[in-house]
């Protein structure tokens, strides 16, 4: 991939011609990455603020150019049926191409919109992978920002990091393209996608996006074979209506499968949205019972670790497997990632102890 010199006014990050992009006769170009499907015209940016139209090529700006970089437990993505109690190296550029009003990572994510770039370290492909494998990762994390806005990026890292026996892990708002999954799935082993409500209203105005592209992404993954957990944050008087969350959590079960981890987070003011109060207990223990009723086999909450809500049982027979304290793993899982009771697999990935990359079959 060729590079070009790409000391903008906007970031100190090298800048590679954008994957899956198409120009226009007027110069313009339209970006096929996410699904905005921004048409850039010259000189300007698509809604993430890092892809740039120069004299008609679109340049992705954020090519090795890391914003976050940090070894997270894999629970911490969270990821709760991967190679538990291991460590991901985990790793963001700037930008995002949602808006949430409530995000907590704000400064890297909005910065680029905003106009407040934040410090970026030069990070080559080849020296994450180094760092992944000196510091004892399972695994490569791309998280914190929507990271399909850095596909070249990823892609880069993510080739070297599986030849190296690495697990590529997107944590992301699920706003890829079918063309951006069908590039991510041959060397994406799982996904973390925030859904993070079930009304198209709801995520135009408080995301600046659109609920049914999320949708389309969660099952284009699911097609693709990668292993998906879902998480939905929690927010009082936005998201908690229990008709809507029987609505989400059917629509998991019918289209992902019963299976499918479903990760309740508990909201705590951010950003922009500071006038509401933490979730209450009573909202995040209505929609756990929520999904199970819908049938949800695996439901788990987070960010209330007074509820200890975070422990993987036996779909078979009801075994605990894995006992989770804080990042903490205690696991009963037997070694080859079945039940020592009744033998069935856990479902998920790389859960046999030592496993490399690639799926464990469901019971
Ligand atoms: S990645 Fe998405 S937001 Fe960014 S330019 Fe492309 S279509 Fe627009």
């Amino acid at each position: 991939m060729s590079m070009i010199s790409a000391r903008s006014k906007r970031t100190a990050g090298e800048a590679v011609p954008s994957l899956l992009s198409t120009t226009m006769a007027d110069g313009a170009v339209r970006c096929g990455v996410c699904a905005h499907r921004c048409l850039v015209r010259s000189g300007r940016t698509g809604i993430c603020g890092v892809r740039e139209n120069r004299d008609g090529v679109l340049y992705s700006t954020v090519y090795g150019a890391a914003v976050a970089v940090a070894m997270d437990p894999i629970e911490k993505k969270p990821l709760f049926h991967v190679a538990p109690g291991s460590r991901a190296y985990s790793l963001a550029t700037a930008g995002c191409p949602f808006h949430c009003v409530f995000c907590q990572n704000w400064e890297i994510a909005q910065g680029p919109r905003l106009g407040a770039w934040p410090p970026v370290r030069a990070l080559s492909p080849e020296r994450a992978v180094a760092e992944a494998l000196e510091q004892g990762a399972r695994a490569v994390a791309y998280t914190y920002v929507e990271p399909t806005i850095f596909l070249e990026y990823a892609l880069a890292i993510a080739r070297p990091a599986r030849a190296a026996g690495l697990l590529n892990l997107f944590i992301t708002d699920g706003y890829a393209t079918p063309e951006a999954i069908g590039l991510l799935a041959a060397v994406l082993d799982a996904a973390n996608v925030d859904l993070k409500g079930f009304d198209d209203a709801f995520y135009r105005r408080r995301c600046g996006a659109r609920l049914v592209h999320v949708l389309e992404a969660l099952e284009g993954y699911h097609r693709a074979g990668v292993w998906l957990e879902v998480t939905t944050l929690i927010i009082p008087g936005e998201n908690d209506d229990p008709a809507e969350l029987r609505e989400l959590t059917e629509w998991l079960v019918a289209h992902l499968g019963p299976e499918t981890p479903w990760h309740v987070s508990r909201f705590f003011p951010a950003f922009r949205m500071l006038d509401r109060p933490p979730t209450p207990l009573a909202s995040l223990l209505r929609a756990a019972e929520i999904g199970r009723e819908a049938g949800l086999r695996h439901v788990y909450v987070g960010n209330a670790p007074e509820l200890a809500m975070e422990d993987t049982y036996c779909v078979g027979c009801d075994t605990l497997l894995l006992a989770r304290r804080g990042y903490q793993v205690f696991r009963q899982l037997s070694d080859d990632g079945t039940c020592p009771t009744c033998g069935r697999h856990m479902a998920g990935r790389a859960l046999a102890q030592g496993a490399a990359a690639g799926p464990v079959p469901c019971g």
